[in-house]
């Protein structure tokens, strides 16, 4: 049987967390001398709740999901650093697992806790590797990270490959899905519900348009929200964000516009980018950017960067070389892009 308790670390088990004043007393009415706040009312001299209940209800209902299991972290970043700070002993005990190419952040969290990283490398269409994964896992592997849809190759994992991970693999699987409303594939968001040891991410940086706030969840068993909880900063999220995010919750028509919009402008960008003579390949993306390959990426890049368009350079990136990560813009950004690449063109005629 799967167990929380065995496979946390034994000091963070056995860890009495910091108590804070605004947990010892929950209420919200009273005469507060209890947390050395300056009394004089300028809208955040108070602490924060430190266990975000309000905003935690809320996003329950936009989710429907028990608020029992949402962490809330400052940004996704958050809860990827605590869960390898509460389940792997480092020093080269214990050990993490991950497919390759993926967001950079697993990575480097594993080398700041010092614990091992051992990656993947995705297979053809970039899916998992099972049995590669399957032949790197021993006793003391105790995190699977997986992102879905993935960056930088911006497509999703085949559901039934994460599926036979959870159901495989001896730790938790964490399951990236920042970009999950951008992608033609449902959220494994409930499977938290049947897989006790699968943890979800989502993030408000990216279709919800809030990066600047930080604000990430993970979805998880109660059990690990308890245990994110105990270690996480008492104040994670401040008194702003959580205002301002249950103000934004309330426009989540905005929302699907915007998604709506850059699904639209994906499209039209992609066809655009297909029809120049330079790039070679474009990845199918299930997510808010394309990856794309051109005969001189490094040149491309740099002319782009000269323009004041700034894209992101992944031509060095294992199994993605040659390829550039074009985030979707607003329409004229969009349009800008292309009339720069356009040019990059003509500009090279002239020069044969
Ligand atoms: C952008 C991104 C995030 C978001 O991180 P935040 O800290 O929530 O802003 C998480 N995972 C992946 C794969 C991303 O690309």
């Amino acid at each position: 049987m799967f167990s929380i308790d065995q496979l946390v670390r034994k000091n963070i088990a056995s860890l009495i967390p910091y108590s804070s004043a605004r947990e010892e007393y929950a209420g919200d009415d009273g005469i507060f001398l209890d947390a050395n706040e300056n009394p004089y009312n300028s809208s955040v001299n108070r602490y924060p709740d430190p266990l975000q209940v309000t905003v935690k209800n809320r996003i329950s209902r936009l989710k429907n999901i028990n608020p029992e299991r949402i962490f809330l972290g400052n940004g996704s970043d958050e809860p990827i650093d605590l869960l390898i700070r509460a389940f792997c002993e480092p020093g080269g005990i214990d050990n993490i697992l991950s497919i390759k190419p993926t967001y950079g952040m697993y990575k480097v969290c594993a080398d700041i806790n010092n614990v091992e990283f051992r990656e993947v490398l995705l297979r053809e269409g970039y899916q998992i590797d099972l049995k590669g994964i399957e032949q790197k896992t021993d006793a003391q592997s105790k995190l699977l990270f997986l992102c879905s849809p993935n960056n930088p190759t911006s497509n999703s994992m085949h559901k039934d490959d994460i599926i036979y991970l959870l159901e495989t693999f001896h730790g938790l699987v964490v399951l990236d899905e920042a970009y999950i409303d951008f992608s033609v594939q449902p959220s494994l968001l409930h499977e938290v519900e049947n897989y006790p040891n699968l943890v979800v991410l989502q993030t408000f940086s990216k279709a919800w348009g809030m990066a600047g706030i930080r604000l990430g969840i993970a979805f998880a068993s109660r059990e690990i929200v308890r245990v994110l909880n105990k270690i996480k900063y008492p104040y994670n999220i401040n008194i702003l964000t959580q205002k301002f995010i249950l103000e934004r919750l309330e426009k989540e028509n905005e929302k699907k516009l915007w998604v709506e919009k850059i699904l639209e402008e994906r499209e039209k960008l992609r066809l655009k980018l297909k029809a120049l003579d330079i790039v070679d390949n474009i990845l199918p993306s299930d997510a808010n950017f394309l990856m794309v390959k051109f005969d001189e990426s490094r040149k491309v890049f740099n002319y782009l960067t000269g323009k004041k368009i700034i894209i992101r350079d992944r031509s060095h990136v294992q199994l993605c070389e040659g390829y550039l990560r074009i985030t979707i813009g607003t329409e004229d950004e969009n349009e800008l892009l292309v009339e720069a690449l356009r040019e990059f063109v003509s500009g090279q005629k002239v020069l044969q």
